[in-house]
């Protein structure tokens, strides 16, 4: 818990990320999780899943940028990668986070750069879904989300909703009525007991309940999907076993897993017949994402810290 805490500290921390991201060698740790610093890299990182039966989506990293010159930059790196998958021809969606396209800066920003991304993706026939960030963007997001769906008529958008927070079950249940795509995780941010479960297994039980309720018989009749985003067995195997007592389609929802983490669950999963996703994260912008990799098991950092100095 004390490790967790302080790698979310760390994560958010700009004069550690000054010192963290100068030390040699730093970028390098970072690769196990993180497929490269540039979009070519990331590509080739999909296609290497594709040649394996995974699917992927691809995150161009950066967040909580604060001028509207960077967020108009971040909707162009988006929209290049869009073409760039499609010329490719790999078997990819995208993630991207809202404070990345302005959400900081403002609501209609933020909403006018993921108009341009989700006309793009529409148009190449591909889906964007929306990250969720700490707890003070839920709202906000979730709002965003449903503008561009309801009022602009994107179908090919999804968000995601974070187990540990108190008020998930209230939002899958409005989600599943209104037949939402919504890719459910543990949730990555440090957060208040009032806002946040804050024992495991609170969480794990909630994570439970939640894929089952948006896997039931009336969220499928209005076209619910669920993604499953976890590296837990113990998750994993509730939802299979959920789903094959409902009699559920393996199309009907897919698991999903980081890149460079448990490689070998995610081609058991491919093997078992289920679709099965890796989030690909890319560039340059790559501490904050790897500070929360770190925090999520302090496993990683002696495992990092033994090849590093094996290296
Ligand atoms: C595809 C994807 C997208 C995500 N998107 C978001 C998002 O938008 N917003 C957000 O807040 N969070 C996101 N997350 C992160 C998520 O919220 C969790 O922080 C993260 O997945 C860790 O939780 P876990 O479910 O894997 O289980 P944990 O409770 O961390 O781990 C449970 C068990 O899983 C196994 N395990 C976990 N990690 C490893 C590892 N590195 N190696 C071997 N075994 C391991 C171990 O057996 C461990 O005991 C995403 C996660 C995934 C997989």
């Amino acid at each position: 818990m004390l490790m967790r805490s302080f790698f979310l500290y760390l994560a958010r921390s700009r004069t550690a990320r000054k010192v963290l991201m100068g030390l040699p060698g730093a970028q390098r740790m970072a690769r196990r999780f993180v497929a490269g610093e540039t979009l070519a890299q990331g590509i080739e990182a999909v296609r290497a899943l594709n040649a394996k039966g995974l699917l992927a989506t691809l995150d161009h990293l950066g967040e909580n940028v604060v001028t509207e010159t960077d967020a108009a930059r971040a909707m162009q790196d988006y929209l290049d990668l869009l073409d760039a998958i499609a010329q490719a021809g790999v078997n990819t969606n995208v993630s991207l986070k809202l404070t990345q396209l302005g959400l900081d800066i403002g609501f209609e920003v933020c909403l006018n750069n993921l108009r341009c991304i989700l006309e793009r993706a529409a148009s190449h026939g591909n889906f964007v879904r929306i990250d969720m960030e700490g707890s003070a963007y839920t709202e906000p997001t979730l709002r965003l989300y449903r503008t561009l769906r309801d009022q602009h008529g994107f179908r090919n958008v999804g968000v995601v909703i974070q187990a540990y927070l108190h008020r998930s079950l209230e939002d899958v249940r409005a989600l599943a009525e209104e037949g939402a795509n919504i890719r459910l995780c543990k949730g990555a941010y440090k957060e208040p007991p009032h806002i946040a479960f804050a024992d495991k297994r609170d969480v794990d039980a909630n994570f439970v309940k939640l894929a089952e309720h948006f896997l039931s018989p009336q969220a499928r009749e209005r076209g619910a999907y669920l993604a499953v985003a976890t590296h837990d067995d113990k998750m994993i195997d509730a939802v299979k076993r959920y789903a094959a007592q409902q009699g559920i389609p393996k199309d009907r929802y897919e698991f999903q897993m980081l890149y460079g983490v448990r490689s070998a669950a995610q081609q058991a999963l491919v093997a078992e017949g289920y679709k099965t996703r890796v989030y690909v994260p890319y560039g340059t912008e790559w501490y904050p994402y790897f500070m929360r990799r770190l925090a999520e098991r302090p496993a990683n950092v002696w495992f990092i810290a033994r090849n590093f100095f094996r290296n």
